[in-house]
């Protein structure tokens, strides 16, 4: 559903992406897991249109899309944080990408209320973003990601600027809006427990490459490289 073939990067002389293929199902979660700097977020990008790839190539739903812009390959995406308008309450954030696409008032009023009941967030529609938690404001994020009904989720390290014990609530609460939709998904994360335990399947990254591809058990049980048993936790 998710095609990436041969996918490389280079910034000037600095190689950050090789080799990198990988087919991903409909329906599928799948968590790009490695150390700051190894290329996740850049793969994440080239899959957004936010990076062109320096050569390789990009398929969705068996459209080749690598040469479109990021609004024409239908992804929706979720950032670290604080990545809401400020000046828009919860409800008018939720509603920007379907304003952008020019859907009739009343379609999106109702896609709104559907989505803010899928985060289970109804009461807050006319509060704005100063005035929520940090794990409220990602899963606004998440509900405005999502309103457009996007082919693809792209979450880049959603989690990682919120406290600990909300970090857990939240993963089973992506994964279970995620199940619900049966949306496809990429998430990145440095974190293997988050990636270990939220994914169907972990690319295990290192130096711009996938090491290693696998279902959580398998990663866990049998890593391939002593970087992935070091990395995941299984050597020390
Ligand atoms: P992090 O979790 O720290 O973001 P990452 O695994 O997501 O790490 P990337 O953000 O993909 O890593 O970055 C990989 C490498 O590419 C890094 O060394 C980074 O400095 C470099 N890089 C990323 N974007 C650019 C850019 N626009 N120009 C030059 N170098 C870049």
């Amino acid at each position: 559903y998710l095609d990436l073939k041969d996918l490389h990067k280079a910034f000037g002389a600095a190689r950050v992406v090789s080799d990198f293929t990988l087919a991903v199902e409909r329906g599928e979660f799948v968590s790009f897991l490695g150390p700051s700097g190894c290329g996740k977020t850049t793969v994440l990008r080239m899959i957004g249109g936010f990076e062109t790839p320096s050569s390789g190539r990009i398929l969705i739903d068996g459209q080749d899309v690598t040469a479109l812009t990021p609004a024409r390959r239908k992804v929706g995406m979720v950032f670290q944080a604080y990545a809401l308008f400020p000046n828009l309450t919860v409800a008018e954030n939720v509603a920007f990408g379907l304003k952008v696409a020019r859907e009739p008032a009343s379609q999106t009023a109702r896609r709104v209320d559907e989505m803010l009941e899928l985060i289970k967030l109804p009461q807050l529609k006319d509060r704005y973003p100063y005035q929520l938690s940090g794990g409220q404001q990602q899963r606004v994020a998440l509900a405005r990601a999502l309103a457009v009904r996007p082919k693809i989720l792209l979450l880049d390290e959603p989690l990682s600027a919120l406290d600990a014990k909300i970090r857990v609530s939240l993963r089973e609460e992506i994964r279970a809006v995620q199940r619900e939709l049966g949306i496809t998904t990429v998430f990145v994360t440095h974190d293997q427990e988050e990636a270990l335990s939220m994914s169907d399947r972990v690319v295990v990254m290192h130096n711009g490459r996938a090491d290693q591809v696998g279902a959580p058990f398998e990663i866990y049980n049998a890593p391939k490289t002593r970087f992935v048993a070091s990395f995941v936790g299984t050597l020390n």
